[in-house]
């Protein structure tokens, strides 16, 4: 065995087709290859599945009952695997009380130092903390928010409660929240609210402990009355998990959030506010940019503190260094993207002095600008130079250029993929004959001829955020890329600011189409239906049979094929039916066939194999839709929940083809995609602008800008040194522009 080496045996998980791979340990090794071609089956599916599988195989049998449970992978044998850490764009998350500040740790490190060197001295570190009773501000516990309900839009008074007068799940008609009400005795149940006397509405709303008059049924005597304002605070607004995470969306929709009036949104309370350092309090350290709390912190200068600045300078250098400077301690996790997320998560990582580790990246370029990549690509190497072995899967030709090896896969997507086409170094690549090899070592032209526009959208005096009080027109009718470092402002603007202007905006980003596991392709586009009925003429029975929740589908898996255990807090376990064994319907709806497949073959077809079978015309169209835009290797059974999100937005794309005249915003539509993936989308793009849709990108992806007919870069850096134009105009222009960063690496790219 030679332990210079990780080496995977008969790797076979989902599309691979029984692989061997050999990847050099304490190197980065990048894996290429178009979108479905099996990168992430190979990477994440097999070989950080069997480093955690294993992992929990080493802890005795009382943890392991309690940790995820993962079922082997379907490959021989990995050897010479190590600890696996997986650095994803996952979103943090998290709730109110989590902010960069705490997550990276570096909070903790300036309440230290408040401790040691602020005056007057407050008490010990913990005192500096929003999370812990002595520190906070008790008027709102530490959120810096308080929450208030608007009760107009809670109650419909039109109605009587009987009538569903109050609207919130649980205390609707039938709700099990409303009985402790119907039944308390207090109200008329059919009264419309509109009609309670004052002193019913104060009852009704606030009233608090009182024992309830005229208990019945037998369980509520006990029981005391609890107006529905303290109700609700109790059971949705005080808590950070369950209920409230369940009825996020409806309690949007009462109440309201502001700044604590107290602390002013510090979150603080006033003798923690009263500490300072050379004039500043921990919230306004919080409050400060990165990149300006950095400088503060370098100029304290008290010995007794010396270690703990140090710590600190560096840590927040590394937050600069991967161009996250522009962010604050403050900000909230459950706002930051997921390019973002994934670059916390990293810095994170280089504290930690263990080596030896297989670090694993899905994609670290997303939201960064070709400037922000060369930070990253230091990063990486620190962690390969403190002896770990580093695996990126990644398309973007600025970080494949880091790789000490390459493994390409491919050569196609989905069935037509699943090999190693190429492994060895990046310059036997770029001469190879593969796809990847041909795109790295091929520089795109400028569009000799750009669109007219035929009218303009116009943004007047943006500055939300970062923004500088700015104005912009953007061209109708063409195709607009919005251009910048990340930071920058371009979501703030095109996301946010532009939408208050323009409410009929479609956003086709790469989730919120409706990704469930009982979602397809062929539900989605609607062409399951028409599939149902051609089963039941043929066969001379009910369409019904052939429905996902009919009598003809598995009684055990309802159709999935597959079944789902849900376990608290964990990952879903996914498994094969044992009852259908994937065939998602009884035996007796599989004999019935049409020209010679039953309804799970069809299921089983890939795009292109569908459109080999149906002849029929409207089901043919939408295949080739999805075709056209890239969709060939899906299964029309494969839930959407396992698409890449590029995949989904293709397929929201393919079905906005036919509309035409719209302004269609998408935000960096490039994640994801291979090379040649993205030439697939500009051609759809491109034929959208073509249907008379106005379409505004937000891309770094340089072979995407050379499709523009207008560009508006913005900067010149990330948060508050950005947030202003820096260019608008052709992309031939752009590229002489002197003050953009974006025109001096599309310079370089094109020629
Ligand atoms: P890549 O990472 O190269 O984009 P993947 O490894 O994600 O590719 O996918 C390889 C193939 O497996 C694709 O055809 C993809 O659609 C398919 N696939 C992914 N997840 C599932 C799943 N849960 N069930 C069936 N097929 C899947
Ligand atoms: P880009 O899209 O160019 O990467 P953004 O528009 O996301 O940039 O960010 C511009 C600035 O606005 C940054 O300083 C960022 O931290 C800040 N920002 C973005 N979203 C929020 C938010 N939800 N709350 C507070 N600040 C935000
Ligand atoms: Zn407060
Ligand atoms: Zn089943």
């Amino acid at each position: 065995m030679n332990n210079n080496y990780i080496q995977v045996f008969g790797a076979r998980e989902r599309n691979l087709k029984n692989i061997d791979v050999k990847i050099p340990k304490k190197e980065i090794t990048v894996f290429t290859g178009v979108s479905g071609s099996g990168k992430s089956s190979l990477v994440f599916d097999t070989i950080a599945a069997e480093s955690q599988r294993q992992l929990n195989e080493t802890y005795t049998s009382f943890i392991r009952h309690r940790m995820p449970h993962y079922g082997q992978p379907d490959v021989d044998t990995i050897e010479n695997l190590s600890v696996a850490f997986v650095i994803n764009q996952k979103r943090l998350g998290g709730n109110a009380r989590s902010t960069v500040g705490t997550v990276t740790d570096i909070y903790s490190l300036l309440r230290l130092l408040f401790s040691r060197i602020g005056k007057p001295f407050v008490g010990y570190s913990d005192v500096f903390s929003f999370n812990n009773p002595t520190g906070m501000c008790n008027h709102c516990e530490g959120l810096g928010k308080i929450e208030t309900i608007d009760i107009e839009r809670l109650l419909d008074k039109n109605r009587s409660l009987n009538q569903g007068a109050i609207r919130f799940p649980t205390f609707e008609p039938g709700g099990w929240r409303l009985t402790r009400y119907i039944y308390s005795g207090f109200f008329d149940n059919d009264k419309k609210i509109q009609d309670y006397s004052q002193e019913e509405l104060e009852m009704l709303l606030y009233a608090d402990g009182i024992k309830v008059k005229n208990p019945t049924p037998e369980w509520h005597k006990t029981s005391l009355y609890e107006g529905l304002i303290p109700r609700i605070e109790r059971s949705f607004l005080k808590k950070e998990d369950g209920e409230k995470v369940r009825y996020k969306k409806e309690i949007e929709g009462f109440v309201t959030k502001q700044d604590c009036p107290h602390c002013h949104g510090t979150r603080l309370n006033d003798k923690v506010l009263s500490c300072k350092i050379d004039g500043k309090n921990i919230s306004d350290c919080s409050i400060m940019q990165i990149s300006e709390l950095l400088e503060f912190i370098q100029r304290i200068d008290i010995p007794v503190a010396a270690t703990i600045i140090s710590e600190l300078v560096s840590r927040l250098l590394h937050m600069e260094s991967i161009g996250l400077g522009y962010l604050s301690l403050c900000r909230e996790t459950s706002t930051l993207s997921g390019g973002e997320s994934q670059r916390i998560k990293m810095v994170s990582q280089l504290g930690s002095s263990l080596t030896d580790l297989t670090y694993i990246f899905d994609e670290p370029s997303i939201g960064l600008h070709p400037h922000d990549i060369n930070k990253i690509n230091g990063l990486m190497k620190l962690l390969r130079d403190k002896g770990n072995t580093v695996l990126i899967v990644e398309h973007d030709p600025d970080i494949i250029k880091i790789a000490d090896h390459v493994i390409d896969m491919g050569p196609g997507a989905g069935i037509h993929g699943g090999e190693i086409v190429y492994q060895g170094n990046l310059l036997q690549l770029k001469e190879s004959n593969t796809l990847t090899g041909k795109y790295l070592s091929y520089h795109p032209k400028l569009k000799s001829q750009t669109r007219k526009p035929n009218g303009w959208l116009s943004i007047q005096n943006a500055a939300l955020h970062n923004l500088k009080n700015i104005s912009v027109k953007i061209p109708r009718g063409v195709m607009t890329v919005v251009t910048g470092v990340a930071g920058s402002g371009k979501s703030t603007l095109i996301n946010q600011v532009l939408p208050r202007f323009y409410p009929e905006i479609v956003f086709i980003d790469q989730k919120g189409v409706q990704a469930t596991k009982r979602s397809n392709i062929a539900t989605y586009t609607g062409i399951f239906d028409r599939i149902r009925k051609l089963f039941a003429k043929e066969n001379g029975v009910n369409t019904s049979l052939f429905s996902f929740n009919s009598q003809g589908a598995c009684p055990v898996c309802k159709g999935l094929g597959m079944t789902y255990t849900d376990l608290a807090f964990m990952d879903t376990i996914v498994t094969l039916c044992e009852e259908c064994h994937g065939n998602r319907f009884t035996d007796e709806v599989l004999q019935y066939k049409l020209r010679d497949k039953n309804i799970s073959d069809i299921l089983k077809m890939t795009v292109t194999e569908a459109m080999d079978f149906f002849r029929e015309k409207d089901i043919a169209t939408v295949l080739k839709r999805l075709s056209d835009v890239g969709i060939t290797y899906i299964t029309l059974g494969q839930p959407l929940n396992t698409l890449s999100g590029g995949e989904l937005q293709r397929i929201k794309l393919a079905s906005e083809l036919e509309n035409g005249r719209q302004i269609y915003v998408l935000d960096e539509p490039s994640t994801g995609l291979h090379m040649a993936d993205i030439k697939q989308l500009n051609n759809v793009m491109n034929r959208l602008v073509e249907h008379n849709s106005t379409l505004i990108v937000i891309e770094h992806n340089l072979d995407i800008i050379c499709q523009a007919d207008w560009v508006i870069d913005l900067g010149p850096y990330g948060g508050q040194n950005g947030g202003k134009i820096m260019f608008t105009g052709l992309p031939e222009d752009l590229v002489k522009c002197k003050d953009s960063l974006t025109g001096s690496y599309l310079k370089k790219y094109i020629t």
